[in-house]
């Protein structure tokens, strides 16, 4: 039987990128599972991977309920999945000491991740740690050995598949390392080695800026589209969206990245090809096409914000989700957990 786990960072609301690219696979797989299968879902707000880099406590609080109450919107149903925060388990810090003691800081070293974070490209760890922004403390532990936590998450629920998109693959490759390693230095088959399911879609870019990913720490809330936005942000945020001065719509031309992406996006949110769409609208003006483009989306997401708000709404409710959540994870996680530590000698 499968075995999946995801979590997300609370370090702002999902934009339709995140969702596309990932949210919406964790619905689907968690509704593909028949209620009298062993498989489980195990998803989860990643708030201790959010702390390497810093937070404010009142924001962070608040960003963390307001994560489980957009995955809460999206359909992921409590019932059939394990929701929780990671911070309320305390198995996976210790799992990650635990791995952290066999995990090589070479492999680490080569992690892109932190790296990009602090917009280094090439540099290792070692050289960097002599220069002064590796002293004013921005490169801290946690951002360098967060890989470790991250193969932690996954290693303590038995995961098979894990669904990722492409920047994280590569700590998922980390993962199966470590695992593989553990496992050959105790001579015993403490961990399952999970597959990657790979979100191959393409990213959706910045509506105003198309040639960069659409994000959330972007400063131009213009470039993304919240699942909170009103269906008047998402028009307006539509309506201004870069085109070109081509005329008409075609699909995959590399000089029309802007008419690409508003293709992408409307094609994987009803599930159909961007080149069938582009073909509906081949001698369209570019403001018919964008007013077709913003039905779609408000179509498919103004319902998460009404659920959103009905939620946020009902803070008792969210804290009890968490709570029982917590409680199945940890349940989940205990005999593998006792098990882990008696092979290194830490048993009664
Ligand atoms: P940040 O700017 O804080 O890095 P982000 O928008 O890049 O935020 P992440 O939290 O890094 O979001 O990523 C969450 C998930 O969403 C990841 O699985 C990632 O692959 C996916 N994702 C992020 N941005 C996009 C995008 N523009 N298109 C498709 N998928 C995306
Ligand atoms: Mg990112």
């Amino acid at each position: 039987s499968a075995r999946i786990v995801s979590g997300i960072q609370p370090t702002g609301i999902p934009h339709i990128g995140n969702y596309l690219g990932s949210l919406r696979q964790w619905t689907e797989l968690q509704n593909s599972i028949p209620s009298n299968s062993s498989s489980q879902c195990f998803f989860f707000v990643a708030d201790l991977h959010a702390l390497t880099v810093p937070q404010v406590p009142q924001d962070f609080y608040q960003r963390r309920m307001d994560t489980l109450a957009i995955l809460l919107s999206i359909g992921i149903d409590p019932q059939r999945s394990t929701l929780f925060f990671q911070s309320d388990v305390p198995y996976h810090t210790e799992l990650n000491w635990l791995m952290g003691c066999h995990t090589p800081m070479g492999q680490l070293n080569r992690m892109t991740q932190w790296k990009s974070k602090l917009q280094l490209h090439e540099m290792d760890a070692v050289t960097f740690l002599n220069t002064n922004l590796a002293s004013s403390g921005k490169f801290n532990l946690g951002l360098f050995s967060y890989p470790v936590l991250q193969a932690a998450d996954i290693l303590l629920y038995g995961a098979t598949h894990i669904p990722v998109g492409k920047d994280q693959s590569q700590h998922i490759e980390l993962t199966r390392t470590i695992a593989r390693k553990i496992n050959s230095t105790f001579k015993k088959e403490l961990f399952i080695i999970p597959d990657i399911i790979l979100n191959s879609s393409s990213s959706i870019m910045a509506l105003k800026q198309p040639n960069k990913k659409m994000s959330k720490s972007d400063q131009n809330s213009k470039n993304y589209i919240l699942l909170t936005d009103s269906e008047q942000d998402i028009r307006k945020k539509i309506a201004g969206a870069a085109t070109d001065n081509i005329e008409g719509i075609t699909y995959g031309d590399p000089n029309r990245p802007a008419i690409n992406n508003l293709l992408n996006m409307t094609a994987a949110m009803t599930d159909s090809s961007p080149i069938t769409i582009a073909e509906k609208f081949k001698h369209a003006r570019h403001s018919e096409f964008k007013s077709s483009v913003a039905d779609i989306m408000v179509g498919s997401i103004t319902p998460f914000a009404r659920s959103y708000q009905q939620w946020k709404a009902n803070p008792s409710e969210l804290q009890s989700i968490a709570e029982n959540g917590a409680k199945k994870a940890m349940n989940q996680a205990f005999p593998f957990m006792k098990d882990f530590k008696n092979t290194f000698g830490l048993g009664p």
